[in-house]
C-alpha cells in the first residue's frame, strides 16, 4: 500500500474490540489509529507487542504485526524486535497490572538502554481481566476483591518512577481526553528513544472508584510555562496529585540502543575482521 493510501480503516483489524461497553481502552485505541495515520507509519513496518490484561488484546484490533506475550514481558520482547531491526516501528501495550506490577522492572533498563520504541500503558487502577484485584495504582483506601476491608499499599507514583529511572519522553493523558491523547501519541512516535504514554484508562466494569467522573474532577493540562526539558519541573507536577496533570512532562534527546550499536560496530570493526576475532580464541 502506497503512503497516500493510508486511511483510519488501514490501522483496523477485522476483529471488533470486545471491551466492555464504555471501557476506557476505546478512548485509547482511537486516537492511537489516528496517531498513526497522523506519521503515515506503515502497518507493514509495525509490531505492537502487548502483554496480559484487557488492554493485553489491543494488537488484535490493529491490522499491523503483533504479538500478544506473557505477562509483565512486553517491553523485552519489543527492546529485542526493535534491536534486531531496527527498521521497524515497534509499540508496547500493557495495563497497570502488566506493566507497573510483574513487568515494573523491566521499564528502568529500557530506559537505561533508550530503546526507540513507544509505550503505551493504559493505566485503570485495577486488574480487570482477572475480575478486580487491586494493581500497584490503586489508590488507598480503596476496596477491591482481593482488598475487602481496604487496600494496605500505597500506590505507586507512575510519573514520578519514569522520571526517576530518566525515561527520555514521559507523558500522560486521559482516554476521556481522546484529541490531546492523539497530540501525544504523535510527539511520542516521533520522539527517537524511550517514549512512555501513560494513559488513565477507566475499567467501568471492575473499579467504581477510578472513574471517568474521578478523573474528570482532577483533570488538569500542564500549565503554558511547563517546560518539558526541566527534569525539575516534571517532578513537582508529578508528586503533586491534587491534580490529574496531563500533556507532555518530560523530553530529552539522547543516543538511543541503536545509535550506540551503530557506533560500537565501527569501532569495533575498525580493528578486526571476524577471522581475526576467531583467532584470539585458538
Ligand atoms: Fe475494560 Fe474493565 Fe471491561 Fe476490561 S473489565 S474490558 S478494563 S471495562
Amino acid at each position: 500500500m502506497s503512503v497516500e493510501q493510508l486511511t483510519i480503516a488501514s490501522y483496523k483489524s477485522s476483529l471488533k474490540p470486545i471491551w466492555c461497553a464504555g471501557c476506557g481502552d476505546y478512548g485509547a485505541i482511537n486516537p492511537f489509529y489516528q496517531a498513526l495515520l497522523a506519521c503515515q507509519i506503515q502497518p507493514k513496518d509495525t509490531v505492537i507487542v502487548s502483554g496480559i490484561g484487557c488492554s493485553g488484546r489491543f494488537p488484535y484490533f490493529c491490522d499491523t504485526y503483533g504479538f500478544h506475550g506473557v505477562h509483565g514481558r512486553a517491553l523485552p520482547t519489543a527492546s529485542g524486535m526493535k534491536t534486531a531491526n531496527p527498521r521497524l516501528n515497534i509499540f508496547a501495550v500493557g495495563g497497570d497490572g502488566d506493566g507497573l506490577g510483574i513487568g515494573g522492572g523491566h521499564i528502568p533498563h529500557v530506559a537505561r538502554k533508550n530503546v526507540d520504541i513507544v509505550y503505551l500503558l493504559l493505566d485503570n487502577s485495577i486488574y480487570g481481566l482477572t475480575k478486580g484485584q487491586s494493581s500497584p495504582t490503586s489508590p488507598l483506601p480503596m476496596l477491591s476483591k482481593t482488598a475487602p476491608y481496604g487496600f494496605l499499599e500505597e500506590p505507586l507514583n507512575p510519573l514520578a518512577m519514569y522520571l526517576g529511572y530518566n525515561v527520555s519522553f514521559i507523558a500522560r493523558g486521559f482516554s476521556g481526553k481522546p484529541k490531546q491523547l492523539k497530540e501525544l501519541f504523535i510527539q511520542a512516535i516521533r520522539h527517537r528513544g524511550f517514549a512512555i504514554v501513560h494513559v488513565m484508562s477507566p475499567c467501568v466494569t471492575m473499579n467504581q472508584h477510578v472513574t471517568f467522573e474521578s478523573l474528570k474532577q482532577l483533570y488538569a493540562e500542564l500549565p503554558e510555562d511547563h517546560d518539558p526539558a526541566s527534569r525539575g519541573m516534571a517532578f513537582e507536577r508529578a508528586l503533586d496529585t491534587s491534580r490529574l496533570w496531563t500533556g507532555l512532562f518530560y523530553k530529552e534527546e539522547r543516543p538511543t540502543l541503536h545509535d550506540r550499536l551503530v557506533d560500537l560496530n565501527e569501532r569495533a570493526g575498525r580493528y578486526e575482521n571476524f577471522k581475526e576475532l576467531l583467532a584470539r580464541f585458538k
